[in-house]
């Protein structure tokens, strides 16, 4: 029905479309947005890759905002329609969504999309795992992207996602995506510095959840955290005396606090320890809103290495 009544009103749109190879209902409007990708991220980091590689030519729908956990998710119903009408959507993957049986997949079957639409941005990154409290399960550790080299191989799948979707703009994808890449290498190249700058004895990073694994094995710090991964138990007794007694055996400086989890395990290891805090929190599974100090994923890996060195090198 919408078909019949475009052709009289945006029969130029409609060409475009066509063109285009697409067959999902667009809405038809004057300013010829219509022409745009819609794309859906599952959460923040990967909204913002998709800003700074689509650019114009895409339309962004994000799931998990802000301030929201991405382990777990119940999509609203304006997540369910974007997620309906979209072209192309990208997910971490890693289980950082729920893996198979979590909230992405559980919306997007709900929904009908076509496989050929989803894409995970880590098949490229070799998983590494943590051990759950009771020992007994090996989970998937999804924050690699925390890693500079991680959001290299991240950034360079997406632009190959939108080069292959979306053939007719290409070159303005590799354009803008190739560039990005470069900051990233830069970045990358300034952990490694920054973190061979700190003294060897004091390159151990303390976080409330383990989810700076990939990028501590990768430039050389030791961990230390008090719960494994967000969706379980975090801040239990035993959990904190274990992070304690991590603390006594190792010359800690200082301790980190994520930007959103709940301070107070880490509050009550500090006490115990007499370590003191971080000035600033830290960043692990979201960037800021639009405006805040770090609100994009450069400045993410920016703000993150010079509080990490800053700290650790007192
Ligand atoms: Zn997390």
């Amino acid at each position: 029905m919408r078909l019949v009544k475009r052709i009289f009103t945006t029969g130029l749109a409609v060409l475009l479309l066509a063109a285009c190879g697409k067959s999902e209902d667009h809405e038809g409007n004057a300013s010829g947005k219509d022409n745009t990708l819609k794309v859906v991220t599952s959460f923040t980091i990967i909204e913002d890759l998709a800003r700074e590689i689509g650019g114009d030519d895409v339309e962004i729908h994000n799931l998990v905002p802000t301030g929201t956990d991405p382990h777990e998710y119940e999509p609203l119903p304006e997540d369910i329609k974007k997620a309906t009408d979209a072209d192309i959507l990208f997910y971490n993957g890693l289980n950082l969504e729920g893996g198979k049986k979590g909230w992405f997949f559980k919306m997007v079957d709900s929904v009908g999309q076509k496989e050929e639409n989803i894409y995970s941005l880590t098949e490229r990154v070799e998983p590494m795992y943590i051990s759950t409290e009771d020992g007994k399960e090996e989970e998937i550790n999804p924050h690699a992207f925390i890693d500079p080299a991680v959001g290299i191989k991240m950034a360079e799948d997406m632009r190959d996602a939108f080069m292959e979707k979306d053939p007719e703009r290409k070159e303005s994808y590799k354009e803008r995506a190739n560039k990005y890449i470069n900051r990233l290498k830069e970045i990358d190249k300034e952990y490694a510095d920054k973190i061979n700058d700190i003294p060897e004895e004091k390159r151990i990073l303390v976080t409330s959840e383990r989810a700076f694994q990939y990028m501590t094995d990768h430039y050389g710090l030791k961990e230390g955290y008090i719960w494994a991964v967000d969706t379980e138990e975090n801040g239990s007794p035993k959990q904190i005396k274990s992070l304690v007694s991590f603390i006594k055996e190792h010359n800690v400086p200082v301790l980190f606090i994520e930007s959103n989890v709940d301070p107070r395990p880490m509050e009550t290891v500090s006490k115990e320890t007499g370590i003191p805090f971080s000035k600033k929190p830290i960043y692990s599974d979201e960037i800021g809103k639009p405006g805040d100090e770090v609100d994009t994923y450069v400045k993410y890996l920016n703000y993150n290495i010079n509080l990490i060195h800053d700290e650790l090198s007192k």
